[in-house]
């Protein structure tokens, strides 16, 4: 965690009726950081992020800024700014009236609001655009109102709820990298609520992983994506083949008639149910020709080639499975139906045991 810990949630639940939003959240954030909440839809994120701003009140367990608990504190009160995925930007109100909102509400006079309203938009490279109305901007030009606003005020921490998510993904990955570098100019703290991982991994100092109201693990996302603590965590990144075995000994595990060699670290005891999960650009893929440990062959299913990347399907025909490759760039083009040898550095596995 960089910086020293600013915001501390500790032991948070919150319930909707039989709805079990949060079942128990502890989490600490860095102060500069920017923290992703990153889970599938229904997973308690916006809640979460909700409790921290002031418009959803926990069940049980505290939050804490800079030291002191501020549960009681009403969203105004706590000095956040706030981008959501509607936007909400006030509509009849030009680009200026939307971002000096904050600072009128403050009582800020209005040169100063003018002078200030001219130096966020030159932080969001929107200069001189301050008689737009709001209906007549592009979605990115919006999204980049909707981040003025909420920094107009010098918020102690950013809190964004997929703001995003209604771009087109060329923009929106454009829009990824300028949000990051913006948050990291001005060293703000910052959560993003996301369900896209990739813009989890991009964006992220380090990422939340949550499911069904918990947290399954935080890390930096390289962290997180090489080294998931489980097989949802594993699931939810990106890409990943599966192999469901059973424990032999302190570094084998059998899967069908294969044995596999894991790295070492601690296994359940032999006969234990055990997955072995294997990123797709681990596997080398070849002709077909060899032998050795840590070793499938296979058929070629399908090959999806966008470009940018390949995806190699292969049908592992003596294990039952189909797996998935993203062969490195100096390796052949394959055909469907082509026979190959896939193979992994022992290293290349993560062992889970749930
Ligand atoms: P999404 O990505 O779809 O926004 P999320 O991870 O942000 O999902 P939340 O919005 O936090 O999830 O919702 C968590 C759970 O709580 C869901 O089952 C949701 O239906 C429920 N929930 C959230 N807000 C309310 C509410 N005001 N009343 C009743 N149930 C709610």
């Amino acid at each position: 965690m960089a910086g020293e810990t600013v915001l501390r949630i500790e032991g948070v639940e919150k319930a909707f009726g039989a709805v079990r939003a949060l079942a128990g959240v502890d989490l600490e954030v860095g102060e500069g950081e920017l923290v992703c909440f990153l889970g599938p839809s229904g997973c308690g994120k916006t809640t979460l992020l909700r409790i921290i701003a002031g418009l959803e009140r926990a069940d049980r367990g505290r939050i804490r800024f800079a030291g002191e608990v501020i549960d009681h504190r009403p969203p105004h009160r706590r000095g956040f700014g706030m981008v959501f995925q509607s936007l909400a930007l006030f509509p009849h109100l030009d680009v200026a009236g939307n971002i000096a909102y904050p600072l009128r509400l403050r009582g800020m006079p209005e040169r100063d609001q003018r002078a200030r309203v001219r130096e966020l938009l030159e932080l969001v490279r929107l200069p001189g655009l301050e008689r737009r109305r709001v209906h007549e901007l592009s979605g990115g030009q919006r999204q980049r109102v909707a981040l003025a606003r909420a920094l107009a005020a010098e918020p102690r921490l950013l809190l964004l709820d997929e703001p995003l998510s209604a771009l087109d993904a060329k923009l929106r990955e454009d829009m990824q990298v300028e949000v990051r570098l913006l948050q990291q100019r001005l060293g703000i703290t910052t959560i993003l609520v996301t369900h896209d991982q990739r813009e989890a991994m991009t964006m992220a100092d380090r990422v939340v992983v949550m499911n069904a109201g918990r947290i399954h693990q935080v890390g930096p996302p390289d962290a997180v994506y090489r080294r998931p603590q489980d097989r949802f965590v594993a699931a939810f990144l990106g890409r990943r083949n599966e192999l469901e075995g059973v424990v032999e000994d302190a570094r084998t595990v059998k899967v069908g008639a294969h044995r596999f060699t894991v790295p070492e670290g601690p296994l359940p005891p032999p006969g234990a149910p055990v997955w072995l999960v294997i990123r797709p650009e681990k596997v080398v893929l070849s002709s077909g020709g060899e032998e050795g440990a840590n070793l499938l062959r296979g058929r070629v299913v399908f090959v999806r080639d966008v470009g940018e990347s390949v995806e190699v399907f292969v049908d592992c025909g003596e294990l039952g499975q189909q797996l998935v490759v993203v062969p490195s760039s100096h390796q052949p083009a394959l055909a469907t139906g082509a026979p190959v040898a896939l193979r992994w550095p022992e290293e290349a596995i993560v062992a889970l045991t749930a």
